[in-house]
């Protein structure tokens, strides 16, 4: 048996004992058996008579879990060359992408997200979950697309399907094909993103009964804007807590929750609460899209960052994950699937200086939590040694050198695999 001995990480403790209140950096040694860690002890109280062949010395790295990424959408990565975004808000990002579908084949968006895929995987993401836009038969094509991508990446990524369409949608004539659409290729759950209407609660409850029925969790895009009138969360909480709603429920973005008064704010968060809610901030992409005024030439210094209530959240116990959301389309001129870059800005737009284990376990942890995986994606004996590792040997020399460039370790053994070459391409937009 392979057996290898990763000395010295410096890891946040919570990720290793599974205690949310851990907040600092304990330093391990791992002993990886045949790419699964066989035994973890706290540096100086292993035993050295295990036998390693090999050895990975860290010198008080910090060593993080393979990174969980809860929140993407790869049927629109990498569009940006052919659909760029022309004044950078988020009607205009609605309406290009609606317009580029007209492009999206099985071998388009195959590669693209293949693409998407490789850049995740040099940068240590070991699951993702993808939201994938959902408008009637035709959008079967994405499904059979995205289920096929998961078939081919399994065992490396882990990757996890969500439908996307409006809320209303379920409550049409037509509802029940988006339903059955997504769970033919094996959706987790249902997604969807409810807008303010006299008709919210009906949809809502609509949305919960077919859930109930099929026997999934929902995860949705909510109020994702700076409209304080805005308050599909609260709508969302309160339709769990009324149809007794039992799957896991998963809220994304809940920006405008950050520019409503606070004591409303605190209503709606305590309803989420009540209600088991998880949320999801998407900070690269919140920084992006919100604030912006239009016309784009006003030269409008944003002044809001965008995000939701993360700190108010996490004092509050509601569990939040971060995510990359959108890449190199029209919601996100930029992005690579990097869960490292969402934690270090987030830490950066959120405050989050005295939070940094919660930081981390926002792309770790708490993200594994919202997709399911709590057995797989935290350090402890029988999981898979998937890692990435950091000169850095604490949060002040990670932080101030965003850029450094992590080991990649794969079943144990550093493999270190390049990002593709955006030269990839051109061939779809020629
Ligand atoms: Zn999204």
């Amino acid at each position: 048996m392979a057996k290898t001995l990763i000395r010295d990480a410096r890891i946040p403790g919570q990720l290793v004992i599974q205690d949310y209140q851990i907040n600092g950096l304990i330093s391990f040694d791992l002993l990886i058996e045949d790419g699964l860690v066989s035994s973890i002890a706290q540096t100086g109280e292993q035993p050295n008579t295990l036998g390693w062949e090999s050895e990975i010395d860290c010198r008080g790295g910090m060593l993080f879990p393979a990174w969980v990424d809860s929140h993407v959408h790869l049927d629109k990565s990498h569009t940006w060359n052919r659909a760029p975004n022309p004044n950078h808000t988020f009607q205009d990002a609605l309406e290009t992408l609606g317009a580029d579908k007209a492009n999206w084949t099985e071998e388009e968006m195959y590669a693209r997200a293949d693409f998407t895929m490789r850049c995740a995987w040099a940068h240590g993401v070991g699951a993702i979950r993808t939201h994938v836009d959902t408008w009637g038969a035709e959008s079967e094509i994405s499904f059979a697309t995205l289920s096929r991508l998961r078939e081919a990446w399994k065992g490396k990524i882990e990757l996890q399907l969500v439908s996307l369409c409006g809320v209303d949608q379920y409550s049409e004539p037509n509802g029940q094909e988006f339903v059955d659409i997504p769970l033919k290729y094996g959706a987790t759950c249902l997604g969807g993103m409810p807008l303010i209407n006299p008709e919210l609660d009906k949809q809502l409850d609509r949305l919960l009964a077919m859930a109930s029925e099929a026997g999934v969790g929902i995860d949705l895009h909510v109020d994702e804007s700076g409209d304080p009138g805005a308050a599909c969360l609260k709508a969302v909480a309160e339709a769990v807590l009324r149809n007794q709603f039992e799957y896991p429920v998963t809220c994304g973005h809940c920006c405008s929750l950050a520019v409503q008064p606070w004591e409303e704010a605190q209503r709606t968060l305590e309803l989420v609460k009540q209600a088991g809610i998880r949320i999801i901030t998407l900070p690269l992409c919140n920084l992006y899209l919100q604030d912006r005024r239009l016309p784009a030439e006003s030269r409008h210094t944003p002044h809001w960052r965008g995000i939701t209530l993360v700190q108010e959240m996490l004092a509050m116990g509601i569990p939040v994950a971060a995510a990359s959301d959108n890449v190199r389309d029209a919601f996100y001129a930029y992005g690579d699937l990097n869960p490292f870059e969402v934690m270090v800005q987030l830490i950066r737009i959120g405050h989050l200086d005295t939070q940094y284990s919660n930081a981390a376990a926002m792309v770790g942890l708490a993200a594994a939590d919202i997709m399911g995986l709590e057995k797989h994606r935290r350090i402890k004996t029988g999981t898979q040694a998937d890692f990435v590792l950091f000169q850095a040997r604490d949060w002040s020399e990670l932080l101030s050198r965003p850029s450094q460039k992590p080991q990649i370790i794969r079943g144990g053994h550093i493999s270190n695999p390049e990002l593709p070459d955006y030269r990839e391409l051109d061939s779809l937009f020629s």
